[in-house]
């Protein structure tokens, strides 16, 4: 190991920059974060240092003092108090010049982008405060690290911030009532993965702290299950979102329907218990109600919970439906929204559901057939200007085409069905009103199918990108 990771407490502490300019400029923000008093000495300052400089004698907390003129030894002399020199000017021998001074004065000395003449260099930094991550490569692959990074960013919540706060300001009543390593330990880890984390990534911070200190008083009996309502997307697993995966990956049970592709499914956690509540033809669906009431007694049993359904749980799904008997019951719950399949497969398909020249809306319309039937206002389906997109309408396929011509909608308004969109096996039929029932059914299409009507969808022509090698030919 080349360099020992350590995290600097710097508060009050005299740090020396020498040089002026924008790397100084990102070092002095650094170590301002952190609390140090800084002086900076260079010839020149960017505007922003000197702005920095002018804030910060404003608000009276000085802690930013800037010296113009060229570096010599006894300055560094004159501040005896420094901890850490940071040479950041654009002479390569200066800086190392006045590394030299910082080390033989004992003081902590970083050159900017010459690890070899640092004692101590700044990492990557993943900031969630009281939560910190620095990841480093010793100066040997900053694009690794920086792709690092990145991960790591989407990997943390924007709220563990909050949660490492209330864990602290809980961390002395923890430490009293449980004198042993091991229970401290346990309970915690139950406190991190389950409702309480949830609350406070979710910014219910009085509500997390609430049920933090209900389970300090009643660490025997307390279990409290709670549902999430997660929207899995359209079919591509990479469509999920960040919170969606992580509540899958805690999930003690999920309930999922035909909707959600296997690559989701697969992302849950694998011991998690799985269990089927769609339809598939001849066997008896599982009902909504029966759905609801599963959702209740698994919570009241104390499990997470995690119904998944497919797209938006909000956009056809009935997810409103289950959530009201959760909250008739009392039991906590969540929803995470899913990319709808109008989006997924729209974007995937290369068909803007609006464009300047084509459509000013766009309407999203069950067009499934009740009793044969589609009781739908085609009048205003067949405004101009507008998108439509029907959900379930594969079976009614001939029937929304011959209303929406009989209601007025040209012959040839482009027209286009998608099945199984955004995922491996996704195919695109493209045609106009007259045309698109014929060339779905001798293709053969089946479920899960989406139908998009308007001008955009003359552009899919040009804008396709995804499956383009196994694309259907409409
Ligand atoms: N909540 C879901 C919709 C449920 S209704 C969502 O927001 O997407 C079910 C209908 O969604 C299907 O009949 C079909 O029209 C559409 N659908 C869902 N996933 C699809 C996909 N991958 N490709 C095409 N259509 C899809």
């Amino acid at each position: 190991m080349d360099f020992l990771p350590l995290f600097h407490n710097l508060k009050g502490r005299r740090v020396l920059v020498v040089g002026g300019g924008e790397i100084a400029l990102r070092k002095v923000r650094l170590v301002q974060e952190a609390s140090a008093y800084i002086t900076i000495i260079a010839k020149d300052f960017c505007p922003d240092l000197i702005a920095m400089d002018a804030k910060d004698t404003a608000d009276g907390c000085n802690g930013l003092e800037l010296i113009t003129g060229a570096y010599e030894h006894k300055q560094l002399l004159g501040y005896p108090d420094t901890v850490m020199v940071i040479a950041a000017t654009n002479d390569r021998d200066l800086n190392r010049l006045v590394s030299e001074h910082a080390q033989a004065a004992n003081m902590l000395s970083n050159v900017v982008d010459d690890p070899g003449f640092s004692t101590v260099i700044f990492p990557s930094i993943v900031d969630r405060s009281p939560i910190q991550i620095a990841i480093s490569s010793g100066g040997d692959a900053p694009v690794l690290v920086r792709l690092l990074r990145t991960r790591f960013e989407s990997l943390l919540p924007a709220g563990m911030a909050k949660l490492g706060s209330l864990a602290g300001s809980f961390r002395e009543r923890v430490k009293a009532k449980f004198s042993n390593g091991a229970d401290r330990k346990a309970f915690w880890e139950e406190v991190f993965n389950g409702p309480i984390a949830e609350q406070a990534y979710a910014n219910n911070l009085d509500k997390a702290e609430q049920l933090l200190a209900d389970k300090l008083e009643n660490t025997s009996e307390f279990k409290t299950g709670e549902v999430y309502l997660v929207g899995g997307g359209p079919g591509d697993p990479d469509l999920l979102t960040f919170k969606a995966l992580r509540l899958m990956q805690q999930a003690d049970i999920v309930l999922y329907d035909r909707l959600v592709s296997k690559e989701v499914l697969n992302l849950v956690r694998r011991d998690a218990t799985r269990i089927y509540v769609g339809k598939t033809a001849g066997d008896h669906p599982v009902t909504q109600d029966n759905i609801n009431q599963k959702l209740v007694d698994y919570a009241l049993e104390g499990n997470r919970v995690v119904r998944l359904k497919g797209g938006d749980p909000f956009i056809f799904g009935r997810g409103g439906e289950e959530i009201e008997t959760l909250a008739e019951h009392g039991i906590p719950f969540q929803v995470v929204p899913g990319i709808t399949a109008a989006s997924g497969c729209a974007s995937y398909a290369g068909i803007p559901l609006t464009h300047r020249d084509h459509a000013q809306s766009v309407r999203f319309i069950a067009g499934h057939l009740r009793s044969g039937k589609m009781d739908l206002n085609w009048p205003e389906l067949v405004q101009p200007n507008q998108t439509l997109v029907f959900y379930m309408g594969l079976n009614g396929m001939e029937t929304i085409c011959q209303q929406l011509m009989e209601h007025g909608l040209d012959s040839e308004t482009p027209a286009a069905l998608i099945e199984k969109g955004t995922s491996a096996r996704q195919q695109v039929f493209v045609g106009d009103l007259q045309s698109l029932p014929n060339i779905v059914r001798s293709a053969g299409a089946k479920a899960p199918t989406l139908i998009i009507v308007g001008h955009v969808v003359s552009l899919q022509d040009k804008l396709a990108w995804f499956n383009l090698s196994e694309k259907a030919q409409g």
